[in-house]
């Protein structure tokens, strides 16, 4: 049932250009709807998603995991599995374009993803439940040969044949532990790795364009500030933007990512906006430290998660840039900010927890929380230290929507036939770029016969119980108010710490 009044030339509009829209809108224009115009109030055609020059979306970032470890979740892992074949035909596809035609911050020479396996380190021998439900789901798909488990004697054997000489060494022990006589336990997943986030945006976005989605963008053109209703008021038909401009529309994607309650706050039942915590490791320049940029190339360090994927204090890192820096980050506690916020459509007011980046509401020093420097600090000192005598260089706040289980929401919003969620990306959104839209446009025009997938992602409630920390509001002990944040004196290691 596709929505009544919605044909091919419906104007569709999608609120947000982060992974979520930007999937929506490639999807949809490839399906054939010829009126999609997506609105971002970050000018991306002018910073490329580049988080140097102002993106403070989730979306925008050097690296994000690409894994098809879901534990027991088997229709996440056959998500990620279909987005690591389109990831590698993206990969072709940009190495075969002309440097012409490409948008700026883009090269044929990019690699949009990188192949270089992930590791999650056990630092108490054994594996978790996690990591066996896992197995069993990949072996489930006849896909365990793509595994390693440390230590099991027949990959062990099989090793040798499926690495590079001497890379399995290298990238199943990159912290030494064998060295020091700590235990070695862990998987190594090969068919994971790292994506490069903020390429891969600006890759969908030239996709999109090429397909004839249209892109509104900047600060006062592209930011929605409130949304049109019918004359009833049940249903949406539009946008205003901060410029005053309103755009109507016959459907309308909100996908604005941690600003999704912000603008909508109705979600907040089944959606928060929390903040993970990042901490940046610069290497000195290569011709001064050449053997540090060799040990931290995707080529010989992997994507790794230190103390397993659900135990341990939460952090994980990746190889580093082509620049140079190796990113860390810390996943233990997601922090909350609740601010007093006015629904511009309605003038309601709500208490609900809102983004706090670098950029927006205003431009901000960033701080993170001295609870994720301790942790992440801890982690160096004990299996990085060359990465401690280096020091914290930089820091940031990456803002995203946790759901009540974690499942994403895509969805229309009950009541309103013009309107649909599609967010929640839940800490785990962003490999899905390649194959979201696809699930997305499926639901816009057959809501009620939906995938596995699609299920989970219906609108939902639970009211009582553990709802992923969301039963715990601003009283609760993840309030980011009641932190204390990290002083750059923090940043800097105490080797004696060690002792
Ligand atoms: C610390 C951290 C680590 C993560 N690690 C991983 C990982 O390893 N692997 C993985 O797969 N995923 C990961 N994620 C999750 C992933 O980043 C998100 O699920 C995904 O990027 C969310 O995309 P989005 O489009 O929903 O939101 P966003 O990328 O935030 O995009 C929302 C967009 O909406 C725009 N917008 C907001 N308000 C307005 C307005 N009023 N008008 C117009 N536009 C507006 C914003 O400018 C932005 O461009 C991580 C997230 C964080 C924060």
């Amino acid at each position: 049932m596709a929505p009544t009044s919605l044909s091919k030339q419906s104007p569709i509009v999608i609120v947000g250009a982060g992974a979520f829209g930007l999937s929506s809108a490639l999807y949809l224009a490839q399906a054939g709807y010829t009126n999609v115009t997506v609105f971002d109030k970050q000018p991306y055609d002018k910073n490329a998603y580049s988080t140097a020059d102002g993106a403070d979306a989730a979306s925008a970032d050097f690296n994000k995991v690409m894994r098809m470890s879901y534990g027991d979740e088997i229709d996440y892992q056959r998500l990620a599995w279909d987005a690591i074949q389109i990831w590698d035909v993206w990969n072709k596809q940009l190495s075969a374009s002309a440097a012409q035609d490409l948008p700026a911050g883009l090269k044929p020479s990019d690699k949009l993803w990188d192949n270089c396996g992930f590791l999650r380190m056990s630092t108490d021998g054994g594996l978790s439940a996690f990591e066996h439900s896992t197995l069993r789901n990949i072996t489930r798909e006849g896909l365990r040969s793509t595994q390693f488990v440390i230590g099991d004697e027949d990959d062990e054997k099989r090793a040798p044949f499926y690495f590079r000489e001497g890379e399995w060494e290298k990238k199943k022990d990159p912290f030494h532990r064998q060295k020091k006589g700590e235990s070695l336990a862990g998987v190594f997943d090969t068919t994971a790795g790292y994506v490069d986030a903020s390429k891969a945006c600006a890759w969908v976005m030239h996709l999109c364009r090429q397909s004839g989605v249209q892109f509104v963008l900047g600060e006062k053109d592209g930011q929605v500030s409130s949304f049109i209703k019918s004359p009833t008021g049940k249903k949406t038909v539009g946008i205003k933007t901060v410029a005053g401009k309103e755009h109507r529309s016959e459907f309308l994607i909100l996908a604005a990512g941690p600003w999704t309650p912000y603008l909508f706050p109705a979600v907040s039942s089944l959606m928060e906006t929390t903040v993970g915590s990042v901490a940046y490791f610069q290497l000195p320049p290569k011709n001064k430290a050449p053997h540090l940029w060799e040990r931290f190339s995707p080529e010989n360090f992997p994507v790794f998660a230190y103390g397993g994927w659900t135990k341990g204090l939460g952090i994980g890192g990746f190889p580093r840039t082509a620049d140079g820096i190796v990113k860390i980050g810390y996943r233990g506690v997601k922090y909350t900010n609740y601010e007093d916020v006015e629904e511009k459509t309605t003038g309601t007011k709500h208490r609900i927890s809102v983004p706090k980046t670098k950029y927006w509401p205003e431009p901000s020093e960033p701080a993170i929380t001295r609870q994720a420097v301790e942790a992440i600090k801890s982690v160096v000192r004990e299996a990085l230290p060359e990465l401690a005598e280096l020091g914290i260089a930089g820091c940031r706040n990456c803002w995203y929507t946790d759901t009540l289980d974690t499942d994403f929401v895509v969805d229309r919003v009950p009541g309103d036939d013009g309107m649909m969620i599609c967010s929640g990306g839940s800490g785990h959104g962003f490999k899905f770029l390649p194959v979201l839209g696809r699930e997305v446009v499926k639901i816009v025009e057959t809501p009620t016969e939906r995938s596995a997938i699609a299920k989970r992602w219906r609108w939902r409630t639970k009211a009582s119980g553990p709802r992923n920390g969301l039963e715990e509001g601003e009283s609760g002990p993840r309030n980011w108010k009641k932190q204390e944040m990290a002083r750059p004196e923090d940043w800097k290691f105490d080797m004696r710490a060690k002792l």
